[in-house]
């Protein structure tokens, strides 16, 4: 028994290739040079996801595509590529590095013909229900060429019977749940979908008469386009011929937008209800130095996630604030490398201690989130070894419990620090003086949920709460073991 259980586990190490993606994306309609704009917009996204990237472009007849492994800047730079992506119409998508599998083939936008014409897909985000789908897809004789969730939704649409493609799409997301945005390219519209809870982000930007979409302001900014709007929870958004129509297929639900796009996912310049995410994690900073109990010389910010926090956190105290460790640039996000060991090896090669500043010195150092502990273990340690007198960890938003599976890339509960250890063996496991989080109210403080007129939650919090708007369905049970002998087949493929 013990032995056919122990096959299982490797069955699983081996073939369950990760579906979950962070991504971003950016559509736009009706304007020249649409796959060079598309570029820049992929470019300011590029924190969403650094794996890969691709353009798919419409010129009126025919559909081309591109895609390419690493950054935007490497690849969508030259006009040889772009000159291969003609058209007026543009979307695009970058990738963000899972577990999973690293193929050109999962590299979005998809693309697909249906009976009523071509469509391309950018997706980011993450289905709760795909594995189920999947498997019916699979048993009504579909064949899946990739193993990422975003093709289930391209099958849904092909599959359909309705005849015009937007109730195609209808059909498609009427079956999806999770936490999704989808920025479409039919042969006569840009559409944008933001799934009912508005849990991923997707905002309408105006270039002259054109419309954008895309996963942050940030990518508006870039190509000179002006902020409209965000696209609302449960809101697809048709543009056709410079005209947007919003359709509302659902049946209204409070928006409930992630709140690690306000802590760590967005760029600190794009704006997340109002103000920039920059101005929110200031003020998770504020909350945070509310909240303290320490008395230090120095604050030292994470560099570059705990950065605004940190401000926020010296500021509120008249607290100097000190660059106590400086940052690489040339190195990826910590996450990034694939596994837990290139991982830990990936914080020594982005990060080193300031010495002139920290030498002697009490620091409180503050960083956005703690998830596996990787990176205060490491840091701490590199602050003592350049000679700091204390280090007292402050992090900025609460203890984080539960994973995500819309889209955030988490790791399971076994990994998440929090989940298995108490305040007490954290701080003893980082090797600092104290330890301490921000509270889910001085959370909800900060972001000024509170203040609102409306009941909690407010914001998709499950990694601090355990609460899941929606189902994890392909989570539960059955459907995880139905996913692995059909993931299997197509992850070898
Ligand atoms: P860890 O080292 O595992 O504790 O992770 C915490 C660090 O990773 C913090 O510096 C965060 O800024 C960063 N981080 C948190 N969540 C994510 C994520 N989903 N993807 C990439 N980096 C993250």
């Amino acid at each position: 028994m013990k032995k056919r259980i122990k096959i299982q586990k490797k069955k699983l190490r081996i073939f369950n290739p990760k579906l979950s993606e962070e991504c971003g994306v950016f559509g736009i309609s009706n304007i020249e040079d649409a796959s060079a704009l598309t570029a820049l917009g992929l470019h300011a996204l590029q924190h969403r996801g650094q794996e890969g990237c691709g353009i798919v472009t419409f010129d009126g007849k025919k559909y081309y595509s591109e895609k390419r492994f690493g950054l935007v800047g490497d690849n969508f730079n030259k006009e040889k590529v772009l000159n291969k992506l003609p058209g007026n119409y543009a979307i695009g998508h970058n990738r963000y590095s899972t577990t999973g599998e690293n193929t050109l083939r999962n590299i979005q936008p998809f693309f697909a013909d249906t009976n009523a014409g071509g469509i391309g897909v950018a997706h980011n985000g993450n289905l709760t229900n795909s594995i189920s789908l999947r498997k019916k897809l699979v048993e009504d004789g579909a064949i899946f060429y990739t193993t990422s969730d975003t093709e289930t939704i391209v099958q849904l649409i092909a599959k359909s019977k309705r005849v015009k493609t937007i109730d195609k799409i209808l059909d498609a997301i009427f079956q999806i749940q999770g936490g999704y945005s989808l920025v479409m390219l039919t042969q006569t519209s840009l559409v944008g979908v933001r799934d009912p809870f508005g849990i991923r982000p997707l905002v309408i930007g105006k270039i002259k008469d054109s419309y954008v979409l895309a996963s942050e302001t940030c990518a508006l900014d870039i190509i000179g386009a002006k902020f409209i709007r965000e696209v609302e929870n449960g809101e697809i958004v048709l543009i056709e011929n410079n005209q947007l129509k919003s359709i509302k297929p659902f049946p209204p639900k409070k928006v409930r937008p992630c709140v690690f796009e306000y802590i760590y996912f967005a760029r600190p310049d794009s704006i997340l209800d109002g103000k920039t995410a920059y101005e929110h994690r200031k003020n998770l900073g504020e909350e945070l130095a509310r909240e303290n109990d320490v008395d230090a010389d120095i604050v030292v910010p994470v560099p570059d996630s705990g950065n605004a926090a940190a401000l926020g956190f010296a500021q509120y105290l008249s607290m100097n604030f000190e660059l106590g460790l400086v940052r690489n640039h040339y190195v990826g996000r910590t996450f990034i490398e694939p596994s837990q060991k290139i991982r830990s090896l990936g914080v020594k090669l982005k990060l080193n201690a300031n010495q002139s500043a920290i030498e002697n010195k009490k620091i409180i150092l503050v960083d956005d989130s703690l998830v596996r502990g990787t990176t205060s273990y490491k840091i701490v340690k590199m602050l003592y070894d350049a000679g700091a007198k204390e280090v007292h960890v402050r992090i900025a938003c609460p203890e984080i419990k539960y994973p995500d599976f819309y889209g955030v890339d988490t790791p399971t509960k076994k990994e998440l620090l929090a989940a298995n250890k108490n305040n007490k063996e954290i701080c003893n496991y980082i090797g600092a003086k104290s330890l301490k989080f921000l509270s889910l109210n001085g959370m909800y403080r900060a972001i000024g949920f509170d203040k609102r007129n409306e009941s909690y939650p407010q914001l998709t919090d499950h990694y601090f709460t355990g609460d899941y708007p929606v189902k994890p369905i392909d989570e539960l049970g059955d459907n995880k073991i139905t996913q692995l002998s059909l993931l299997s087949t197509a992850s070898n493929n």
